[in-house]
């Protein structure tokens, strides 16, 4: 892992939500670690590739890897305050490989999101 990419981690783990390349260019420059944009794009998706992150379904923003485990990462995301949590579901998971006898599909992934309020949220609403 280089210094760079050690850096960028080390600001997506610190941050209470997840972050787009465009904030993280401009959140490492705040924190005196200044990256091109061109380098940001790239060291998440060296990030993204060795699974240390996850992208946000349908968003440029990314979150760090809560599990080392070799299954797959659902998450919970807040609509309010942008924190996400990942969880692991075996009954969800044997549900899924219904679907897949059903359907007669070999798959090979899926991506799993939920999106509510996190109970700090809802404490404040
Ligand atoms: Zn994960
Ligand atoms: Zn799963
Ligand atoms: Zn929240």
């Amino acid at each position: 892992m280089t210094r760079s990419r050690r850096a960028l981690l080390d600001l997506i783990e610190s941050h209470p939500r997840p972050l787009g390349p465009r904030e993280l260019h401009r959140e490492l420059r705040r924190r005196g670690t200044p990256m091109d944009v061109v380098s940001v794009y790239r060291n998440v998706a060296a990030l993204l590739e060795l699974g240390l992150l996850h992208r946000v379904l349908g968003s440029t923003a990314v979150r760090p890897c809560a599990g080392r485990e070799p299954r797959c990462h659902h998450a919970v995301v807040c609509t309010g305050c942008g924190s996400a949590r990942e969880f692991h579901s075996r009954p969800l998971e044997r549900a899924l490989s219904e679907v897949r006898r059903a359907t007669g599909f070999s798959i090979q992934e899926h991506l799993l999101e939920l999106r509510g309020l996190c109970a700090a949220c809802r404490s404040r609403a």
